[in-house]
């Protein structure tokens, strides 16, 4: 029997998904609110620089994989135009109707799918871009999703991973106590659920830092990743080419 973790427990693979997907359908209505106040709006200045980094151009095509509420599929929109397109996608059904919504009620027409990022629907060479933010360390084979986020770009296109790293060792215990005491704390007091936001800090901790992740994505070949750590490392951007 195959096995990985959930935060900080070891769970048999086939269960980490049905898991993973209560954590999503129990935020999914207050997540955009969580995400303002855990991270004091930080979480909007992390995501314009993976757009500027990106660097989309009008009429490109953009994959937001894990998409969830659509913060990176609505901003890109604009900056595709109508000549592009911008394709919200998350396995999630709460958090992918939220982002949905949103769409609509910002006048946004983005195609919206709901898939697995190991069995992503799209054909091989498809996109200019795909962006995956703080998505990954939920999935069960990051391997596999990275493989599969390479197959559907183009040769020549960009796969951006925004995720929770490695922060700066003196900061440390400031995080800690920030991670395990302050998060499922507010996600009571906000959402009524302080044990998804002690997933949220437990799976943080077990997601390989940058430069193990940096690996996994040279693994998966991707090329010229670099990586740009934001906030003393509390998140960090890999970008990668396809070639
Ligand atoms: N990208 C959005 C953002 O940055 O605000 C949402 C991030 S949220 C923390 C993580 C998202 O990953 C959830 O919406 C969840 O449903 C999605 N997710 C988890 N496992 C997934 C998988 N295997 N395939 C696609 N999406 C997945």
């Amino acid at each position: 029997m195959a096995e990985t973790h959930f935060g900080f427990e070891t769970v048999d693979e086939k269960d980490k998904a049905q898991r993973v997907a209560g954590v999503f359908s129990s935020v999914a209505r207050k997540y955009d609110v969580m995400n303002d106040l855990m991270s004091m709006g930080l979480h909007r200045f992390w995501k314009k620089f993976t757009i500027d980094i990106a660097a989309p151009r009008p009429g490109e095509r953009v994959l937001d994989v894990a998409g969830g509420t659509a913060d990176l599929a609505a901003a890109f929109a604009p900056r595709v135009g109508a000549q592009g397109q911008v394709w919200l996608t998350d396995i999630n059904n709460a958090m992918l109707g939220v982002g949905r919504d949103r769409l609509l009620d910002e006048g946004i027409l983005a195609p919206v799918a709901q898939c697995d990022a190991e069995k992503l629907p799209f054909p091989d060479n498809h996109f200019d871009i795909v962006t995956v933010a703080f998505g990954l360390r939920n999935m069960t084979h990051k391997d596999r999703a990275l493989v599969e986020m390479r197959r559907v770009l183009r040769p020549g296109g960009r796969l951006l991973v925004l995720e929770f790293s490695k922060v700066w060792k003196p900061l440390e215990k400031a995080y800690e106590v920030y991670s395990f005491k302050l998060l499922p704390w507010l996600g009571q007091k906000i959402a009524g659920d302080a044990e998804s936001y002690r997933y949220l800090a437990e799976s943080i901790r077990m997601h390989p830092d940058q430069a193990a992740l940096k690996a996994m994505m040279e693994h998966a070949g991707l090329e010229r990743v670099e990586v740009f750590n934001m906030t003393a490392g509390v998140v960090a951007l890999h970008r990668a080419y396809k070639f």
